[in-house]
């Protein structure tokens, strides 16, 4: 056989699209031709695999090869091609008997030496190849994460012969099993832990069981950071589907699993990060942190201090749910369906309206500070809420809150009703909601009236709606009734702050 085809897959975001490796053996000057528009790192390739065949003590074929990476128009980055590379010229020189890789896909970078080293982004990969039906090699350090994959058969290596002679049947590898299945990580911290602050553990709660967004206002060290972090803890568990897609998003990060697996992502990136660490990008696209907080929770502190720059480009994936990063060839397309929550200070020095310790800035200041947060960015935050600074004797009195269990079954049965409907609220169209709050006509007139008394705009009057209505799923009510708009309303509280 001097025609090889050996199945391997790309990495294109989340996505991994098969690859053909086709390795052609003809008469002529020895040399290789590489076709399908390799990039650098794949020429690097071609000699990683020459040393690994001859230091493993095979043939390397004298004679013309020819190298196709199919189809020509996807990206081909890294190593990940050297071992499909290494077994197209075995079995094109006839060192693997024809049908050796029949059903089998491989991946893997080669050393110098015939090792097998790791590669990022296996398990996209990995799901992608029991779709298709087929046995997956792979180096062995990326067993584990492969077989997370589930009904797939994982043939771990950590060598060229040792793979070879699993081909050849000599010494065939045993499939790889997890040692355990993961299983859901339960130290997130709890909210039994944060002392008093009643109304910011309800709109977390609110937060929870609507997937609203989220800001809250106060001065430093009134335990916002420690409130947002609790918001995992009272959603409900991952799905095996969503904790896959966490996962995936891991993976082809670069970052372990093990850990994390099947955990509510919080990610809490400094203000200082870029428009390509918060959303994602680079020259090889990589996830940013709101698909590293896919189906969790992305945390912004001081927001005002974010680039405004920086906080336009995340308008777009907060409305679909997904970012698409553009790239000459092909895009790439991350998911990003996070929760937002956003810390701020009242003011530059963060001591407004503080008890313990008096605010030196001017009102200019002031002004100039609040007028940094985006309009377009806090429309799509539902709940805004005051974390104020409390006096030591009422923190230390407090007696422990609810414990994240507690809070997390009633956000699990809120849930349950609006998915019943159709969609978690946060999701809910105008239309849809209206019709869900099926407010009467004497509600509806009093909401108008407060909210222009308020000299809040119409867009409030979509949210308060969204956030009564979550309030209702809270209570067990079929719809708002006075109640929860009064308390929606309240939600609202620094509009009109911000506006100046
Ligand atoms: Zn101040």
């Amino acid at each position: 056989m001097t025609l090889a085809i050996v199945h391997t897959r790309a990495g294109l975001g989340l996505e991994a699209p098969e690859v053909q490796v086709e390795v052609h053996l003809a008469n002529g000057l020895p040399g290789v031709t590489l076709v399908g528009l390799p990039e650098t790192a794949v020429k690097e390739s071609r000699e990683r695999v020459r040393s690994a065949l001859v230091n493993a003590g095979f043939d390397y074929p004298l004679r013309r090869i020819t190298l196709n990476l199919a189809p020509a128009d996807l990206p081909k980055e890294g190593g990940r091609f050297d071992l499909p590379i290494a077994l197209g010229l075995l079995l094109a020189s006839g060192q693997l008997p024809p049908d050796a890789l029949k059903d089998t896909e491989s991946v893997g970078e080669l050393a110098l030496d015939g090792g097998l080293r790791p590669i990022a982004g296996v398990l996209p990969l990995a799901l992608a190849t029991r779709r298709a039906g087929r046995r997956l090699i792979v180096p062995r350090a990326n067993a584990d994460e492969a077989a997370l994959a589930g009904d797939l058969e994982v043939l771990p290596a950590d060598h060229l012969l040792e793979v070879v002679a699993h081909l050849l049947g000599q010494t065939p590898i045993a499939p790889h099993r997890l040692l355990r299945p993961p299983t859901a990580s339960t130290s997130l911290p709890d909210l039994a832990e944060v002392r008093g602050q009643y109304q910011a553990r309800r709109a977390l709660e609110v937060a929870a069981a609507g997937s609203h967004n989220l800001l809250f206002a106060g001065p430093p060290g009134t335990g916002k950071t420690m409130l947002a972090s609790r918001l995992p803890g009272i959603l409900p568990p991952l799905t095996d589907e969503e904790a896959l897609e966490v996962a995936a998003v891991r993976s082809v990060s670069g970052l372990p699993l093990d850990a994390e697996w099947g955990r509510r992502p919080f990610r809490a990136p400094h203000h200082t990060a870029s428009a390509v660490a918060l959303v994602g990008g680079g020259s090889k696209p990589r996830p940013g942190e709101i698909s590293l907080a896919h189906h969790g929770v992305l945390f912004l502190d001081e927001l005002p201090e974010f680039s405004r720059h920086v906080l336009e480009v995340m308008r777009e994936p907060m409305e679909s749910g997904q970012i698409h990063i553009a790239r000459a060839s092909h895009q790439r397309r991350f998911p990003a369906r996070f929760q937002l929550v956003a810390a701020m200070n009242p003011c530059p020095c963060g001591h407004l309206g503080d008890p313990r310790q008096t605010c030196h800035c001017t009102a200019a200041q002031i002004q100039r500070y609040q007028a940094r947060l985006s309009g377009p960015l806090l429309d799509r935050i539902d709940l805004q809420v005051e974390v104020p600074a409390l006096p030591p004797e009422q923190l230390t009195a407090a007696t422990p809150g609810e414990s994240s269990a507690v809070v997390r079954r009633r956000v699990v049965s809120a849930r349950e009703r609006q998915l019943m409907r159709g969609a978690l609220n946060a999701h809910l169209a105008g239309r849809e909601l209206e019709a869900a709050c099926d407010l009467s006509v004497a509600d509806r007139a009093w909401l108008a009236q407060v909210l222009e008394r308020l000299r809040l705009s119409a867009r409030a009057y979509h949210r308060v709606l969204r956030v009564a209505l979550t309030l209702a799923d809270l209570a067990g009510e079929p719809k708002p009734a006075r109640e929860q708009l009064i308390e929606a309303i309240g939600y609202r509280q620094l509009d009109r702050l911000l506006k100046g």
